[in-house]
């Protein structure tokens, strides 16, 4: 269309979400698109995690893209491995990868004369009319404070730096952490390692994942007929699981709720036979109040006797090994730490500066906040994906991505048909919907009283509260008296 404004997108992060976000971009015409990565590969969370037995939580036929339907998976929960390779095939096969600058990390966005000026860590510049943040909701490693840590003499690193030249196999290794990740190391490493010591803090409520492999006759079957996928995909019991659990977590008293954590605790009564390693593994908190975690095996592999459960608290580490506070010293060649990640970056921690000079980190001061999850108000044309109080708990993040991704482009299209120069949410719409979102927040199983990632600073679940019904909806089309629309 010829009075189209031609418009200059940024994107931030080349990982599932920024993948996503140059796709849609270019699939709706707009060609000038940079996508800034720090790396040297796409890939985002799956190039970071490399760790033995990792995997994703959500079936793979629901973590795919809507448009890149992928018969191939070799079972329901693929390696990391596989899943980073799915990546990285859609990046090339839709020429993402010729957007991307790689090796060049974002430090500096600020919003002068209506555009966005950008500075890299090697000093390039860059201006846009939009810039996309897709930088990930775990991406910064967080290492524990525990007196002695630089004093091991053996070797020691986080779970997403995983050091591949360290042999397991026969090796003693602690893993720190009982979060997806450490689950999943230690049921992995269980049949390899000589001694596999996990150093619970708290106990995990871990539900039971069935990981059938699919057959060369299925994956020949879905190949031939893609509807088989989407069966797996729209399945009314896959419908009804999400409805069930998005209406049981965000009312902690719901009869939902209650039915979900009964079915979740049958996972440790049945499948963890000596009575004392299973009290051991009983949480003292709700199911769900923490994220959940899916294994196959977890229970069965931690009953083998290479593992043991160690909740002494740890006292700190020493050359050797890890000393706990009955004065055990648990001595060790590799210590991981599964310690997880700060979930408050987002545009962290470049230096952002919107409308008028104000700095994200002032917006930012109590918590990092998103209408939602996607635009701060006076911070105009810049917008997040997977951002602050996204549903980022329990779901496919890819299907969240694409629903905002939908959202947004209704959003750039305004831009681009010169309907409007500036959008960024309103500054009373940001108030009523994050008071909004903290009172459902408080009534959520996240608010039931328990450390997770989910919880800011303040103690406060910081995550979308409602239902995945309600985030659907809202996703449909944005509600343009919420934003603070500035005429073309
Ligand atoms: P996490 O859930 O935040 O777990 C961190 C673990 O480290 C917790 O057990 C925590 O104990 C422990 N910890 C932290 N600091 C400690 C300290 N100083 N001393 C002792 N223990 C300490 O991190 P994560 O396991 O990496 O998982 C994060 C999220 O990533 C998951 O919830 C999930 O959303 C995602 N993830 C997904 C998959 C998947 O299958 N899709 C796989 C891995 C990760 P406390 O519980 O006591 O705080």
């Amino acid at each position: 269309m010829a009075d189209e404004k031609k418009l200059r997108v940024v994107v931030i992060g080349a990982g599932m979400s920024g993948i996503l976000a140059a796709i849609r971009l270019r699939d709706e015409g707009i060609d000038d698109v940079t996508v800034y990565e720090k790396a040297d590969r796409v890939g985002g969370t799956w190039r970071e995690n490399t760790y033995p037995g990792l995997t994703c939580d959500v079936q793979s036929h629901a973590y795919t893209y809507s448009f890149e339907l992928n018969p191939d998976w070799s079972s329901q929960y693929p390696d990391g491995a596989e899943i980073y390779g799915y990546f990285e095939r859609t990046a090339q096969k839709y020429g993402v990868i010729e957007m991307i600058r790689f090796g060049e990390e974002i430090t500096k966005l600020a919003f002068v004369d209506g555009r966005w000026e950008i500075e890299t860590k090697k000093g390039t510049k860059d201006t846009a009319d939009v810039v996309i943040a897709a930088t990930g909701v775990l991406h910064h490693p967080s290492t524990p404070d525990i007196p002695g840590l630089a004093s091991f003499e053996g070797a020691s690193f986080h779970s997403a730096r995983w050091d591949h030249s360290v042999p397991l196999d026969g090796a003693r290794v602690g893993v720190i952490g009982t979060g997806s990740t450490g689950v999943q190391i230690v049921a992995a490493l269980a049949d390899r390692s000589a001694v596999v010591k996990q150093f619970q803090r708290t106990a995990q409520w871990v539900r039971k994942g069935v990981n059938d492999p699919y057959t060369p006759e299925q994956r020949a079957a879905f190949r031939e007929d893609p509807n088989l996928i989407l069966a797996i995909r729209n399945s009314p019991e896959s419908e009804a699981n999400v409805r069930l659990w998005s209406q049981a977590i965000s009312d902690a008293s719901s009869p939902e709720m209650h039915m979900m954590e009964g079915y979740i605790a049958q996972n440790l009564e049945q499948n963890v036979a000596d009575p004392v390693l299973r009290e051991k593994l009983r949480p003292n908190y709700r199911a769900g109040c923490k994220r959940i975690v899916i294994s196959p095996n977890y229970y069965e592999q931690v009953q083998k006797p290479s593992v043991e459960i160690v909740t002494d608290a740890i006292d700190r580490v020493e050359p050797k090994g890890v000393r706990t506070a009955d004065g055990t010293l648990h001595e060790l060649d590799v210590l991981v730490l599964a310690t997880g990640f700060h979930a408050d970056m987002f545009l962290r921690p470049m230096t952002v500066t919107g409308r008028n000079g104000v700095n994200v980190e002032a917006v930012w001061a109590d918590r990092p906040i998103a209408y939602m999850g996607l635009s701060i108000p006076d911070f105009p044309n810049l917008f997040m994906l997977n951002g602050p109080t996204a549903p980022v708990g329990n779901f496919s993040l890819i299907d969240v991505a694409e629903r905002q991704m939908d959202y947004l482009m209704g959003l750039i299209d305004m831009l681009r048909t010169g309907k409007a120069r500036e959008i960024s949410a309103d500054a009373k719409a940001m108030a009523d919907y994050e008071s909004a979102r903290a009172e459902a927040a408080s009534k959520t199983i996240f608010a039931s009283g328990c450390r997770s990632w989910y919880l800011g600073a303040d103690g406060a679940p910081s995550i979308w509260p409602w239902t995945y019904d309600h985030f659907i909806e809202e996703m449909k089309t944005p509600k343009l008296d919420a934003f603070d629309v500035v005429e073309g």
